[in-house]
């Protein structure tokens, strides 16, 4: 199969998000030229501002070499509609470069299929893309739509603003260690070790959560790296501290909560809101029955300290 067949047969499938089996993605933003030609050419409406983001996924880096080519899909469409929830932007249009080495026809079907998978939930049209030889690797930029002035950044958190995180913390860890053949066998009889597997493989974005957070939240970021990692990233935006109280930190059973705060890949979001946003953060939680729980606070003064005041370290993963 050349180049040309891969994306005529399989990834301008992801550009028909109107079709079957797409086809309850009604609200869509169809682009005005989808693939086939030299560029895409989309419209943003008059009153949105464009959200742009891109993320790479590397074979043994981001996944290990046997991951099904069904969860690769996937995750690398879900991990880049993640940093679109974390603005509280809609996901609109997604391009899509490949580097394929020896994956094969059927390979190249599945790693789609895994896409749709997340297209059905959360709509996104594939408008354009490269595909290459080399080692396996993905890379995908996903543009999604905002109100102007009401995207939630990292420097936005203030002073005395309360400090969230949706569900729970730690479940991908416990995942990653499961497929590693690293998980201590006694978890087995301690939580749903096919569920950590899940939430590894395929993380569900928080897309509603980031869109209901617009205009109620102040700063918000995605869970990729870590939770204090993460947290880190906001404070040091937004030049203020915060005091975290870690026994509230909702964190998978098996960890203890130190583990599980330097745990990455749970794609759930952190965010800070004023204390007059409780109310409402619990209405947003109930609506969209997703645990939101209040960890901690904001301060003025730079760090991270836990509530007896000890420093925490925010350690994630980082690649250098
Ligand atoms: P060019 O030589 O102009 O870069 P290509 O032959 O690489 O064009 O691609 C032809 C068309 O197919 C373009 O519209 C491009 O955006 C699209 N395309 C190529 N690879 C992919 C892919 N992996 N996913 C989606 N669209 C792709
Ligand atoms: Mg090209």
């Amino acid at each position: 199969v050349n180049e040309f067949s891969l994306i005529e047969t399989y990834f301008k499938r992801l550009g028909n998000v109107a079709k079957a089996p797409f086809s309850d993605s009604c609200s869509v933003v169809m682009p005005d030229l989808g693939i086939g030609d030299d560029c895409a050419l989309v419209s943003v409406p008059s009153d949105k501002q464009l959200a742009i983001s891109a993320d790479t996924l590397v074979e043994n880096v981001h996944f290990p070499a046997d991951t099904a080519p069904f969860d690769i899909g996937y995750k690398a469409l879900a991990v880049n509609v993640s940093d679109l929830a974390a603005m509280g932007a809609t996901p609109a249009w997604f391009t899509l470069c490949v580097s394929l080495n020896k994956q094969s026809p059927a390979w190249v079907s599945a790693f789609c299929d895994g896409m749709a998978e997340l297209i059905r939930t959360i709509p996104i049209v594939l408008v354009g893309g490269d595909t290459t030889k080399g080692p396996l690797c993905i890379s995908v930029q996903v543009m999604g739509l905002v109100q102007p002035g009401r995207a939630l950044t990292r420097s936005s958190a203030m002073p005395d603003d309360d400090i969230y995180v949706s569900g729970c913390i730690g479940d991908a860890a416990v995942g990653l260690r499961v497929v590693q053949g690293t998980a201590p066998t006694e978890w087995e009889q301690q939580m749903d070790l096919q569920y950590a597997v899940g939430r590894l493989n395929r993380p569900q974005p928080r897309v509603e959560l980031g869109k209901a957070l617009c205009g109620v939240a102040h700063a918000c970021i995605d869970v990729s790296d870590g939770l204090l990692a993460d947290l880190n990233h906001i404070l040091e935006c937004s030049a203020v501290g915060a005091q975290l109280n870690i026994a509230d930190v909702p964190a998978v059973a098996v960890l203890d909560r130190e583990a599980a705060m330097s745990a990455g890949d749970d794609y759930e979001l952190c965010f800070t809101a004023p204390v007059h946003q409780r109310e409402a953060i619990r209405r947003i939680s109930e609506q969209l029955q997703l645990p939101i729980t209040r960890v901690g606070r904001i301060q003025q003064k730079p760090g991270l300290i836990d509530q007896y005041g000890r420093t925490l370290q925010p350690l994630g993963y980082q690649h250098f």
